[in-house]
């Protein structure tokens, strides 16, 4: 495999929206094809055009990931307007239709206002797509979730792992006394709650004992997503060992359900990048959905065009009701399916009294940031907002600074101005460079640890018993 050079991630730009008639589903159809990603179990071009969006409207956290895919700019950088908030949103929209999954992220969106962080999630639900919200929890109260939820949420994603060195929490299995309070927090909601977890060199041996967890909550939990260790950003850890793999995540995921759960049946994009596997739980017990992949490709094919609410199962049921009437073979195949499930869930169900809950495994193989594979860039079914239209993730965080020290026009009643990320500020004319100076406050990841290297340096320098000199205590970014 050849990895795109620095002149080659250079040239790429965010995607650009031409009038050639064709719709959203079609376009992403044609990429998947040219990419040699289309297939009958392939949902993109099927189910959906895209399969997340990432709108930042925040560069700021309240931690500092020892993974983290952030900018060493990012706490030197002002929340961007409104305004171009609400542009990206009605950008996204036009690229990739109602029923986009909009993952509203940053930074931790949850340190935007409150009443701006609740706009943007109603805009996006009245632009009839899907807002998500990625956070550490923090800040998310329960309070928050409601009216968020009232807003139109759907779902909810909590990041919690090792990576964040929390205090207190010494092992990814202490870290879930936060999970269990977050899991509480969102009960009740209409919203599906999501755990997102780095796989990495430092909770590898944890990750079956995870999965076990996310298991037993799975009244509650309804996704659980594994991200592997990628060196990209200003986080301090970099590559992952050999160890961490999609096999080997795979593996620990089959050893803690007692399943072999087929996360090759369906594909989301390409396989290198993503792995989606669906189980269905009762009484405890874990049950592989997709282990009919013939059957499977078969039933995505034919319910492509239906959009569930992933929020009300009863309105789920109810659309597969009428779906099922309509199509009286896929019926008799679908029945078949079914009663073998249920046949073999039989004692589990009884013990449940009949209580099932559906839990969804992912595997999300970011790439490191020097290692971009052109095929899986192409293939990327993963885009984040950027000013200029939407862009691979993978790719934008190997180059983030570029989209991010990038002014932004703003129309004022008949003027139009440029709006300075670094100041915040309005100004009448584009500005020449925007550059970022780091202080102690703004420095996180590897930024501070230059910062510490020079005050350790200053320290020798001046003799041991010397006051610290922080000489240089601004870095350029
Ligand atoms: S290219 Fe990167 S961001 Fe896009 S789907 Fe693959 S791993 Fe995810």
């Amino acid at each position: 495999m050849s990895y795109l050079d620095k002149q080659q991630i250079e040239a790429y730009v965010p995607f650009q929206l031409t009038d050639d008639g064709k719709t959203p589903l079609t376009r992403a159809q044609e990429r998947m094809e040219s990419n040699n990603q289309w297939h009958p179990a392939q949902l993109m071009g099927r189910r959906w055009s895209i399969g997340c969006v990432a709108l930042e409207i925040t560069q700021r956290c309240n931690l500092d990931c020892t993974l983290c895919y952030l900018s060493e700019s990012s706490e030197a950088l002002k929340d961007i307007p409104l305004e171009e908030v609400y542009r990206r949103i009605d950008m996204i929209l036009a690229h990739y239709g109602p029923n986009t999954d909009v993952q509203v992220t940053g930074g931790d969106p949850t340190l935007r206002k409150r009443d701006e962080l609740v706009a943007i999630v109603r805009r996006i639900s009245e632009r009839g797509m899907r807002p998500s919200l990625l956070t550490n929890g923090i800040k998310a109260t329960r309070d928050m979730l409601e009216e968020l939820a009232q807003a139109g949420l759907v779902d909810v994603a909590f990041h919690v792992d090792m990576t964040q060195e929390r205090k207190g929490y010494a092992t990814e299995m202490e870290l879930n006394e936060i999970r269990l309070e977050y899991i509480e927090r969102a009960r009740g909601l209409p919203i599906s709650v999501f755990f997102n977890t780095t796989a990495y060199d430092g909770n590898f041996h944890e990750i079956s004992d995870l999965v076990k967890f996310f298991v037993a909550q799975s009244d509650v939990v309804r996704f659980v997503s594994f991200q592997l260790q990628a060196d990209t950003g200003r986080g301090v850890l970099q590559e992952r060992g050999f160890a961490i793999t999609q096999e080997t995540v795979t593996e620990k995921i089959n050893a803690a359900t007692g399943t072999k759960v087929h996360f090759g049946a369906i594909d989301t994009g390409h396989p290198h990048c993503n792995r989606y596997g669906m189980t269905l739980v009762a009484n405890g017990n874990v049950y592989d959905l997709m282990d009919e992949p013939g059957f499977i490709a078969d039933f995505l094919d034919s319910t492509a065009h239906l959009t569930f609410d992933r929020t009300n199962r009863k309105a789920v049921m109810n659309t597969l009701f009428d779906w099922a009437v309509k199509n009286p073979g896929m019926l008799t195949s679908g029945l078949g399916w079914t009663s073998k499930k249920l046949w073999r869930m039989k004692l589990d169900l009884l013990k449940a009294k009949g209580k099932v809950n559906k839990l969804t495994f992912f595997i999300h193989n970011f790439m490191d940031a020097c290692h971009l594979d052109k095929e899986r860039i192409d293939a990327c079914v993963f885009m984040v907002a950027t000013r200029d239209g939407p862009i691979s993730m993978c790719l934008h965080n190997a180059k983030r600074d570029q989209y991010l020290l990038q002014p932004i026009e703003v129309k004022t009643e008949n003027k139009l101005r440029f709006w300075n990320p670094v100041t915040g500020k309005l100004q009448d004319s584009l500005p020449n460079k925007i550059e970022v100076r780091h202080t102690r406050k703004t420095a996180r990841g590897r930024a501070k640890q230059v910062l510490d290297k020079e005050r350790a340096a200053n320290h020798k320098v001046a003799g041991k018993d010397a006051p610290v000199q922080s000489s240089l205590s601004d870095v350029e970014s």
